[in-house]
């Protein structure tokens, strides 16, 4: 659509991949278009989020339309709020029948921050967020307790996966949080095997950084189907 090229110009959004869904216009959309639930809405407006970034007005429609992406967007554009909005409103309430939602973050401190950001979202909501810590990934009975989004490095999870003490095979959404740093060497097997543990044929993942390298670029695409690429401003700014 005409309508749509002229908007993401200029917001700086490019885009690639087929059918790709319009961006949002405002965050009274994600109601209007998308039926959000107001809880979300309320916390948006409490935490002052007024108008959407370019990076959220656009992977919000995508993930919420079940398309998978991979997005480059400069840090502080407000990727985590990207691609915690789709998972909140797809997964609608908390539940106890196992993880639906895994964020990957490269490090424990990304891991916390991200989890404090979720834990905000969701105020006056029941939901199960969880930071994976040290101790949970040894206990034994972490798959007793309920947890709707796990967020963690992937050395922890994958550890835990290895151990048999976590059960990924329900998992929806599936987050990799500033990819660049999660495909260098070393964190790069431990990503893979908590991709392959998600082993959820209707996953959907998304990949989220703030550069998309060819290398991370080639490797997003071993991984997804038909995603969507969103660049938001330079690719490597
Ligand atoms: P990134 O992951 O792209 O580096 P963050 O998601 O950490 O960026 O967001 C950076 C800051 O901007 C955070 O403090 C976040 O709460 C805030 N933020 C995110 N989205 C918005 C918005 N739409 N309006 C205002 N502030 C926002
Ligand atoms: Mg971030």
């Amino acid at each position: 659509l005409e309508r749509d090229a002229l908007f993401r110009k200029k917001h700086n959004i490019h885009v690639s991949g087929s059918n790709i869904p319009s961006p949002l216009q405002s965050f009274a959309e994600l109601k209007s278009r998308h039926s959000c639930k107001s809880y979300l809405l309320r916390n948006l407006a409490e935490l002052g989020f007024k108008e959407p970034t370019p990076i959220q007005r656009q992977a919000i429609p995508v993930l919420l339309s079940g398309r998978e992406c991979f997005a480059c967007a400069p840090t502080g554009s407000g990727k985590t709020f990207a691609f915690l909005c789709p998972i909140l409103m797809k997964l609608e309430r908390a539940s106890k029948d196992g993880i639906r939602g895994v964020i990957l973050c490269p490090t424990r401190e990304l891991a916390a921050q991200t989890a404090r950001e979720c834990k905000k979202l969701v105020k006056g909501k029941k939901f199960y967020i969880k930071l994976m810590t040290k101790q949970l990934a040894k206990s034994a009975d972490f798959s007793k307790q309920p947890c709707d989004i796990l967020i963690s490095t992937p050395f922890r999870v994958q550890f835990a996966v290895r151990k048999r003490k976590l059960d990924l095979s329900k998992v929806e959404f599936l987050v990799l949080d500033e990819a660049d740093k999660l495909f260098e060497l070393g964190l790069v097997e431990q990503v893979d095997a908590v991709v392959k543990a998600c082993s959820n044929p209707s996953i959907l993942r998304s990949l989220f950084s703030a550069t998309l390298p060819d290398t991370v670029e080639e490797l997003a695409r071993t991984i997804m189907h038909d995603a969507v690429r969103i660049i938001i401003g330079r690719k490597n700014s």
